[in-house]
């Protein structure tokens, strides 16, 4: 392990900041006090801070030298809505909600990188601290982009990270191309003619269309779908029927659709359109489907995904870096950076053993022996990347 000292020197003030953050968590564009918290740091530490960005996001810049060269390195801000019961005495304050995911700790982690580079002064360029709000479901990295953030702050590459018990502490994993899939909702409605259960044949069923395209929709990945291509389509919810002796008038599915290319993506959707219609068809009734793309797939450019490998194995040694990962079907809205400008997601392992509970579990803490091994992986991409030349 080849830790940064100035991050070494200040790992107790770290487990400091990540236990406050992560008793005072905050949800989607409320993150009021965490961005405060945030924006004081990094103006002590001698940013320029622009706060407000996406309502509660926070860009920190740090110049040096006389490079035109610059990137950007982000983390989040925002927790969940979870009752916690992990039983730390930094426990969760804000009732119903929790930092479950670990944003406590990138944030930590990025705020400690802008002071150590602040206070090394190693780079030549211009660095961007990205803080976006509402990570979880509200897609704050979109809403940033939209809002101009790489208009009002020009940068080459854009990285992130994110912790990964599932993965052990002291590793790092990263991959060139898909490394997260894209995440899609859906919303069926089928309207039949609601009946006495004892005389169905006066009615139109939606329970039967409801059976047939629960089952119909598996056929879509398994007989559509090219082998080596992958998504996953998962019903999710069915809301039907109040009583025994009531076939009731409508049936509502919802559920999830995960890809990593477009091409799948778009080849899901419009078989799922044509199987609700020809089921309705079949049993006389009308069927609606609502179908949002949220989430892109996370996708890492190819060279960026190398510097980024170059700079874990500056901390953790290359046996312990895997380039290679199994990608996984959860989403992550800095694929709304990713789309704009080249650059890499990497997963930092946190795990503590086979029983580290993981990601939106109510028992799961960020790991605090990772805040170092984190820190140290952004000073060391920054330096880097935006290297002092002789
Ligand atoms: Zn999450
Ligand atoms: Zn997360």
């Amino acid at each position: 392990m080849n830790l940064v000292p100035e991050i070494v020197a200040i790992d107790t003030e770290m487990r400091d900041w990540r236990h406050r953050l992560h008793a005072n968590p905050e949800t989607a564009f409320e993150e009021e006090a965490t961005s405060r918290f945030v924006a004081e740091r990094l103006r002590a530490f001698g940013l320029d801070v622009h706060a407000g960005i996406a309502k509660t996001g926070v860009v920190g810049v740090l110049r040096n030298g006389a490079s035109n060269a610059s990137i950007g390195l982000r983390a989040d801000l925002d927790a969940l809505h979870i009752h916690e019961q992990s039983g730390v005495p930094h426990t969760s304050r804000n009732a119903g909600r929790m930092h479950a995911c670990g944003h406590d700790g990138h944030t930590t982690m990025l705020l400690a990188a802008a002071k150590a580079l602040a206070a090394r002064r190693n780079f030549t360029g211009t660095l961007h601290f990205i803080f976006q709000p509402a990570e979880e479901n509200e897609g704050g990295g979109r809403v940033m982009v939209e809002e101009g953030l790489f208009d009002r702050f020009p940068m080459r590459a854009v990285y992130g990270l994110h912790n990964w018990p599932r993965l052990p502490a002291g590793t790092f994993a990263m991959r060139a191309g898909p490394l997260m899939g894209a995440y899609d909702v859906f919303e069926i409605v089928a309207t039949g003619k609601g009946a006495h259960a004892a005389m169905a044949y006066q009615g139109k069923d939606p329970m039967l269309f409801a059976a047939h395209a629960i089952s119909a929709l598996q056929t879509i990945v398994s007989r559509n779908l090219h082998p080596q291509d992958a998504g996953v389509v998962s019903v999710t919810q069915v809301h039907a029927g109040d009583t025994w002796n009531v076939i009731p008038e409508q049936v509502v599915l919802r559920g999830t659709v995960r890809t990593f290319d477009t091409g799948v993506q778009d080849l899901i959707e419009q078989r799922m359109r044509a199987l609700v219609d020809g089921i309705a068809a079949m049993f006389e009734m009308r069927a609606t489907i609502r179908y949002e793309r949220r989430y892109p797939a996370t996708v890492n450019s190819p060279e960026e995904t190398d510097r980024a490998r170059r700079a874990a194995d500056a901390v953790v040694g290359e046996r312990n870096v895997d380039t290679n990962p199994m990608p996984e079907m959860t989403s992550e809205d800095f694929a709304f950076m990713l789309q704009k400008k080249p650059g890499c997601y990497v997963w930092l392992g946190a795990g503590r053993g086979a029983d580290t509970p993981n990601l939106h579990n109510p028992h799961y803490d960020f790991n605090d022996g990772v805040l170092a091994i984190g820190a140290s992986y952004w000073v060391k991409l920054a330096e880097q990347e935006l290297p002092v030349t002789p």
